[in-house]
């Protein structure tokens, strides 16, 4: 993939002769584009900003990194097939948990945890507001155990070719 100066004039470009024009070189249009370039169709992403990857972005501040959008892969399983089938890489991706950690003053809690350990951590700091936490805590439960039993077909959404795999891995216990 080659990635041009945004101040190439779009004239340049639309001159050739192309297949599909995609509009957006965020996640959703650089995997489109490469599917179909893979597919022998002569592709032309057009970006109004000054980097591809669109939400999927960073930014520095000095010494400060500061995420722009994801923080980690909701479905690591299909972001590893994608890779697999645009040959982006050959080797075995392996991915490990994140972990997002709330510290403030004297509060230190890491949030990327089973939620019965994180409804301990939080009640363990916040007693006075126990039973409100533990409430709130129900609640995510309930959640949780639905998503659990919801399945693409519920969302009328064709599965994914991994759909066992991917769907098993939004589950939170
Ligand atoms: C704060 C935040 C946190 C997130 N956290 C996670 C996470 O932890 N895990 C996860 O899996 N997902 C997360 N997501 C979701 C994920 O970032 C998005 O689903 C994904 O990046 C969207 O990609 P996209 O290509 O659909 O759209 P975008 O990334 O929005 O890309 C669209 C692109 O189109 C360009 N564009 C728009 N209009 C035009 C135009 N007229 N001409 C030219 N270019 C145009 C834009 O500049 C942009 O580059 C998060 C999103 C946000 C905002």
């Amino acid at each position: 993939m080659t990635v041009e100066s945004p101040s190439r004039r779009l004239g340049d470009d639309l001159s050739h002769e192309w297949d599909v024009l995609i509009v957006g070189a965020g996640i959703g249009g650089l995997t489109a584009a490469g599917h179909l370039a893979m597919a022998g169709r002569r592709v032309l992403v057009l970006e109004q900003d000054r980097h591809v990857g669109g939400t999927a972005h960073v930014f520095r501040r000095r010494d400060f990194v500061f995420p722009a959008g994801p923080l980690s892969f909701t479905v690591p399983a299909s972001l590893a097939r994608t890779l697999r089938e645009l040959g982006t890489t050959t080797q075995a991706l392996s991915f490990e948990r994140d972990v997002f950690q709330v510290r403030r003053d004297d509060l230190d809690v890491i949030i990327s945890m089973p939620l019965s350990r994180l409804e301990a951590q939080l009640t363990g700091a916040f007693s006075a507001e126990a039973v409100g936490l533990r409430s709130v805590f129900a609640v995510l439960r309930e959640v949780v155990g639905a998503l659990r039993r919801l399945r693409p077909a519920d969302l009328g959404a064709e599965p994914p070719l991994d759909a066992a795999g991917a769907w098993s891995q939004l589950a939170v216990s």
